[in-house]
């Protein structure tokens, strides 16, 4: 039984970064916006996000966890277990997710956020899964639409794994994967989309 399917390759992803990069150059001309990144899915993004953008750009990090087993269960209240390094009063902020589905967790973060009086604060998700959303979220910049699944890859993790691989990946059957979370390894032996694709889009299990 095939495990995962391709999603957006490598050159899709590049191509949609080098775009996203170019539309906050061209908003942001002339400022020096902070990138607040949340750890650690979003820092793949990050790596290729802002180097498509040709702007005195600054980084920092956070680092959350859900109360409960994950957001919906908690509402969207988060632990906030590493918080920015600088104060962001007075600056053009923009948040770089990895994925939004019900938007739960950017709803709290952004209200924490907006609290320590940001000149601008914005969103930049790579991937949006509209139809899970709970609360509406407004992403200015926005990668792609998500469908209803669970993936993997460029960042997104399963209990840890996956994070390397260059493109993203939709998991066929998640409690295969959840006995056996290296079920996806030989994607990672391929290591790029042409690889995998040349031994078809999907990965024998
Ligand atoms: P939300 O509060 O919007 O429901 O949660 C967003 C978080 O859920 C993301 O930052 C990510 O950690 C996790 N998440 C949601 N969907 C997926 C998915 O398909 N794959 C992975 N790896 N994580 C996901």
């Amino acid at each position: 039984m095939p495990a995962a399917a391709i999603l957006f390759s490598e050159e899709q992803i590049q191509s949609r970064v080098a775009d996203l990069g170019r539309a906050i150059a061209r908003d942001y001309a002339g400022r020096s916006p902070v990138l607040v990144t949340m750890l650690k899915g979003a820092v793949v993004f990050l790596a290729d996000l802002f180097r498509a953008i040709d702007l005195p750009v600054r980084v920092d990090f956070m680092s959350i966890s859900s109360y409960g087993s994950d957001s919906e269960a908690s509402g969207g209240v988060v632990r906030i277990l590493k918080d920015l390094d600088q104060d962001i009063g007075g600056e053009d902020v923009i948040v770089v997710e990895d994925i939004i589905d019900t938007g739960l967790t950017i709803s709290y973060l952004l209200a924490t956020l907006r609290a320590r009086q940001p000149a601008s604060l914005e969103v930049c998700a790579l991937l949006d899964k509209t139809v899970r959303r709970i609360l509406p979220v407004e992403i200015k910049y926005r990668g792609f639409e998500c469908p209803d699944r669970f993936v993997v890859g460029y960042g997104l993790d399963h209990e840890e794994r996956y994070r390397n691989l260059p493109l993203i990946v939709a998991v066929d059957d998640q409690t295969a994967l959840t006995d056996d979370p290296d079920l996806l390894a030989p994607l990672l032996a391929a290591r790029n989309a042409e690889k995998v694709e040349k031994t078809g889009e999907r990965t024998p299990s």
